[in-house]
């Protein structure tokens, strides 16, 4: 996939992007920019399954809720001096979309860290704000849904799409759009891979 349109506008609204071939690149990268960095991650399946948390715990201290749950961990993570994230879309016209339940990641993103990164599939990008929102509304939430076997009718229903749903294990409540980087951040990365990764 090509990245140059989309890294130019996202260049020219302010962030850092990066591009690699494969997750592994992008993974060892991020494993060589950190030492004796606190470090926040938010969920995400890109993390987990690039293993994130144990390349960057080799040199620095990592705080993540997978794998220490509770408020404390999420508390750190918040405050901590680089904080990582996936989205669950990116508009080639340059937004960056997230859906969230609890809060923590779209918070925690928006805290004073030195460096606020997005590691980004190939699969989340979308040509239009309109789609990149359809894809984390109809593809990342519900698949996110079913991981976490919630009774929601996106997680029970054959078809995998919203179903804007008023169920009490619903984990959509907080939907976040950056245009630009936000203010609390000294550098807010995107990290473009070209390969599916998350949901
Ligand atoms: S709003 Fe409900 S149905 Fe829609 S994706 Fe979220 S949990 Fe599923």
């Amino acid at each position: 996939m090509r990245f140059d349109s989309l890294q130019e506008t996202l260049t020219r609204a302010g962030f850092s992007v990066h591009t690699f071939p494969t997750g592994q690149a992008a993974k060892d990268w991020l494993a060589a920019q950190w030492s004796g960095k606190t470090i926040g991650l938010g969920g995400s399946m890109t993390l987990e399954d690039l293993g994130l948390y144990e390349a960057l715990s080799q040199g620095n201290t990592v705080y993540w809720h997978w794998r220490t749950p509770g408020a404390a961990t999420l508390a750190q993570a918040a405050q901590a001096q680089v904080y990582l994230s996936s989205v669950n879309a990116v508009a080639e016209t340059g937004e960056l979309i997230n859906i969230d339940g609890t809060g923590n990641r779209i918070s925690a993103a928006t805290g004073a860290h030195e460096v606020v990164c997005y590691l980004v599939g190939r699969n989340k990008v979308a040509p239009t704000f309109d789609q990149a929102l359809w894809r984390a509304r109809n593809v990342a939430a519900p698949l996110n849904a079913r991981r976490l076997h919630r009774k929601t009718p996106c997680a029970q229903g054959e078809a995998l799409r919203c179903y804007d749903c008023k169920s009490p294990e619903r984990i959509c409540n907080g939907l976040s759009v950056l245009w630009r980087p936000l203010g609390g951040a000294g550098e807010t990365m995107v990290l473009l891979v070209d390969e599916d990764l998350g949901y």
